[in-house]
């Protein structure tokens, strides 16, 4: 037996007589981060290794032994080791009969294995009752301390009170146990870390699309048209202008995206007379990622807003205004409030500002700690009404903004509309489905649709 001398000490030496031994198969990293966890937390700690030689990184008043001997002295065995390894358990059954083992390991691709690695250790050990847990921690969290990011532990297996002693000394590191049910859940569990922001992909991609299809529209129309026919270089359009015409346009295309699955699926639902049928595989998809899609809307809102409020220190800007002014004074003649213009600069600013906070507080709304706490209710009220109330603000504050170059022929150039008249598409082709979505003649029926009324049910009474 091998006592190691490296200075970890337990945080709760007192109760560590109170807890039961674990036993740890392997002193790897991992194995290493939880066993100085688990004796942090007052849980006496064994090590089953192929080597029991003394080693200054394994933590203090830690027991180093041979599997055989470090299985015995616990109930719950922790196995720290790569999937790979596992057939050097089979001749310890008999030892490992009856007792509870925790697999945390992970794979290194998506269903790497047919079946899960916890289900695997189940097959080779049937009289040991195998847990899933931990695999989401890494090793680095548990040692520097920062769990904020992974405090969940998913803990799975079809033996309950094998599960519970489990759950209980996850409880006991400070960490908090989340049921996934029986071992059938560990595939899902053993994917979780393999996965790279799954819902915002789509999302990303098509924003990043989007956004550089803007960005040449606009570089062609603005920097490169008016060099080729007015001789003018406002190649430095590329830093500020462009990119405030860009973000305002993202965030209205991207709010009304979020919306505009719901019309399809309503349509859908229309058509076939029930919602017992399953949507298309793609617009399931679409509905799922309506939050992100309306998160990043919201982040180029935000860009925009900022890009708003720093436009008067731009040298263009005072460079146009002394213009106007020199002019004034040179031909000695002031020029008259025109009103109709203060009237839409005004109303396309408030319009926009009550938008942009209508939008903030969808995105406030959308985050878990907000949402927990408000009713199924409440939350349609604001995702649907005001989300809506959202749509129609900015929509107006584009029209409005964008209006006067609706009708101008010079807006046209190459015969290409102008970027805002693209924006407002998709916006107002929401707005006006919708429109006739709360007409009673279309609602009424809808409503029954997903109240559960049938057109032709397919099993009648
Ligand atoms: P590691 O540093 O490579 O350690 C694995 C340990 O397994 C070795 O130290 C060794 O311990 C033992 N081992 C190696 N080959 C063996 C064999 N042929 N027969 C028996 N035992 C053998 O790996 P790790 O990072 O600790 O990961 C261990 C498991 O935890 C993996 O399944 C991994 O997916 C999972 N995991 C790791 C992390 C992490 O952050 N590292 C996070 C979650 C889950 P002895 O020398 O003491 O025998």
């Amino acid at each position: 037996m091998n006592k190691n001398s490296s200075n970890i000490m337990a945080l709760a030496p007192n109760t560590s007589n109170k807890r039961e031994t674990v036993c740890i198969f392997g002193t790897g990293d991992f194995g290493r981060a939880l066993g100085h966890k688990m004796i942090q937390s007052g849980y006496p700690v064994v090590y089953g290794s192929r080597s029991t030689q003394i080693s200054n990184l394994i933590p203090k008043d830690a027991e180093v032994l041979s599997h055989a001997e470090a299985a015995q002295k616990a109930a719950i065995i922790i196995i720290a080791i790569q999937r790979q390894h596992y057939n050097f358990l089979t001749p310890l059954a008999e030892i490992l009969h009856g007792k509870v083992l925790v697999d945390i390991s992970n794979n290194l691709k998506l269903n790497q294995y047919p079946e899960s690695n916890a289900e695997y250790l189940a097959q080779l050990l049937p009289g040991s009752k195998v847990v899933k847990a931990f695999n989401t921690v890494s090793a680095w969290a548990l040692q520097s301390g920062t769990l904020d990011a992974s405090r969940q532990v998913f803990v799975c297996g079809d033996d309950v009170e094998a599960k519970q002693m489990v759950m209980n000394i996850v409880r006991a590191l400070g960490l908090t146990p989340v049921d996934k049910g029986s071992l059938l859940a560990a595939q899902e569990i053993e994917n979780y870390p393999l996965q790279l922001f799954p819902m915002w992909k789509f999302p990303m991609f098509l924003s990043l699309g989007l956004t550089a299809f803007f960005f040449f529209y606009c570089l062609a129309l603005d920097v490169i048209y008016t060099y080729i026919y007015e001789n003018n270089n406002f190649s430095f359009f590329i830093a500020f202008t462009i990119p405030n015409r860009v973000c305002p346009v993202m965030a209205l295309i991207l709010l009304a995206l979020v919306y505009l699955p719901g019309i399809f699926a309503a349509i859908i639902q229309l058509y076939r007379g029930t919602k017992y049928r399953r949507f298309p595989n793609w617009l399931d998809k679409w509905m799922l990622c309506r939050k992100q899609l309306g998160l990043i809307g919201l982040a180029f809102a935000s860009l925009h807003a900022v890009f708003t409020l720093a436009s008067p220190l731009r040298a263009f800007v005072s460079w146009r205004t002394g213009k106007g002014i020199i002019a004034q004074a040179l031909n000695n003649k002031t020029e008259p409030l025109n009103t109709t213009t203060a009237w839409i600069s005004d109303s396309y600013l408030a319009l926009g500002i009550l938008g942009f906070f209508l939008f903030v507080l969808l995105g406030i709304t959308s985050l878990p700690s907000v949402s927990n706490n408000v009713n199924w209710r409440e939350f349609r009220f604001v995702q649907s009404k005001l989300g809506y109330l959202a749509l129609i603000l900015c929509t107006a504050h584009t029209l409005v903004y964008g209006g006067k170059w609706f009708l101008s022929p010079s807006a046209y150039k190459w015969y290409l509309p102008n970027i805002y008249m693209l924006s407002l598409v998709v916006p107002c082709a929401v707005l006006v489905v919708k429109f006739v979505l709360i007409f009673p003649c279309v609602d009424k029926p809808l409503t029954r649709i997903r109240q559960g009324w049938e057109r032709n049910p397919k099993y009648s009474e």
